[in-house]
């Protein structure tokens, strides 16, 4: 961005953020404040948060001036539900309870006469993005190019999480926010369902508003039943959206996370797999299990970690090299070849293979290659020490 430092730009963008110049200065030279690539160019990104700016915050030049899609705001974790939760929204008398949906978190909006998907990290997926155009309703962004869409990319199409337990064939948009551009200010529960009903978008399940008091035990039933599923958990949200939400989780959805860490032991963060397991701890002690359920819990979280660790050692003994697979579906190659070039800029290794087509697309397997784990089980399976 050199040739830019000194100008008009620094100065537009100073104004718009508040900051001072030196400050602005120094977020470029950092790449904190980053460009994205190519026909993105124009868009700006927070790499990280910056005084009370979201990581991942986008903006980009308009009129006169700037436009800002804020970045999706980090959900506080309840490990225990009581009293957590009665703590955290003192003062309500109800809270809304949502499914928390597994898949891949993207913000849809309008930006400059085109659709944009944004990942967290304030990048534009260009699979993503097309998918985004062919599955959503645009007349929204027509009527209302004030508004950003948070939602869940969830489905066995989804190439970052492809989940197949949510009866959706290839991809599926499930809104979870609607917030305004630059204030980030989000709707209400009750005005967001009315909004995202009109447009006809899906819309993560609402298991209704819960009376505070009671809210513990109800979301313990809730998340038993999610869990029984494979689904992931839920979102308990302020109806009015002005508190914060929290998060909770099934045991199925920690063993589900841990069966993929362990698989690639070597590039898993350590506190991802830390934390998963000590949420076990606390939701055995809280939902007060008996023996036989608590040796059951045993069972799961065990083999959810040493099954997928048994495998990819025995793999790398027998001399293969492990990969993850993934999956997109596309109407057009020239996504494919985008896709592709995308992953690349992020240094991940990739093969694609050979497109297949089905009913009128083409479905293309990815293969990410785990190269640390790889290496490290066949270090170690040629007598290096750990
Ligand atoms: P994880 O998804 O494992 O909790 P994360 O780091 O993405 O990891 P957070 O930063 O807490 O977690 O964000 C919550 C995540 O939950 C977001 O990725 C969001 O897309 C997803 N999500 C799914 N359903 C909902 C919902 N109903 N309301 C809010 N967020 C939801
Ligand atoms: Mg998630």
């Amino acid at each position: 961005m050199d040739e830019e430092i000194d100008s008009e730009f620094i100065v537009k963008l100073t104004d718009f953020l508040g900051f001072d110049k030196e400050r602005v200065r120094h977020l470029i030279e950092k790449n904190y404040l980053a460009r994205n690539w190519g026909r993105y160019e124009y868009l700006l990104r927070f790499d990280k948060e910056i005084s009370h700016v979201e990581r991942g915050t986008v903006l980009y030049e308009q009129d006169s001036s700037f436009e800002m899609i804020t970045g999706f705001p980090k959900i506080r974790r309840a490990m225990i539900l009581d009293p957590t939760v009665k703590k955290h929204f003192i003062g309500l008398e109800k809270v809304a309870v949502e499914e928390k949906m597994n898949g891949y978190n993207v913000r849809i909006a309008a930006v400059k006469n085109d659709i944009l998907a944004i990942t967290r990290s304030g990048y534009v997926c260009p699979y993503t993005t097309q998918k985004a155009k062919e599955k959503l309703n645009l007349k929204f962004f027509e009527d209302f190019p004030e508004l950003v869409l948070y939602a869940e990319m969830v489905g066995p199409d989804n190439p970052y999480i492809s989940k197949d337990i949510y009866n959706v064939e290839s991809v599926e948009f499930y809104v979870f926010d609607v917030r305004e551009k630059n204030s980030g200010k989000p709707f209400s529960i009750s005005k967001k369902q009315e909004i995202l009903e009109k447009y006809g978008f899906f819309q993560v399940k609402f298991f209704g508003e819960i009376p505070l008091e009671t809210a513990p035990e109800e979301i313990v039933k809730i998340v038993r039943k999610l869990g029984e599923k494979e689904h992931e958990g839920v979102v308990i949200k302020d109806p009015e959206m002005i508190l914060s939400p929290l998060k909770y989780t099934s045991s199925q959805s920690n063993c589900s996370d841990l069966r993929h860490a362990f698989k690639f032991y070597n590039e898993a963060g350590r506190d991802y797999m830390l934390s998963r397991i000590v949420r076990e701890g606390f939701q055995t002690v809280e939902w007060n299990e008996n023996e036989a359920e608590f040796e059951k819990r045993c069972m799961q979280l065990g083999k959810s970690i040493l099954n997928p660790l048994r495998e990819s050692i025995k793999k790398v003994k027998e001399g293969q090299r492990l990969y993850e697979e993934a999956r997109i579906r596309v109407r057009d190659l020239k996504t494919v070849a985008n896709f592709q070039v995308y992953l690349n800029r992020f240094g991940i290794d990739t093969v694609f293979e050979e497109p297949k087509v089905v009913g009128g697309e083409y479905l293309i397997t990815i293969r990410k290659i785990n190269k640390s784990t790889t290496d490290k089980t066949q270090a170690i399976w040629q007598g290096e020490l750990w």
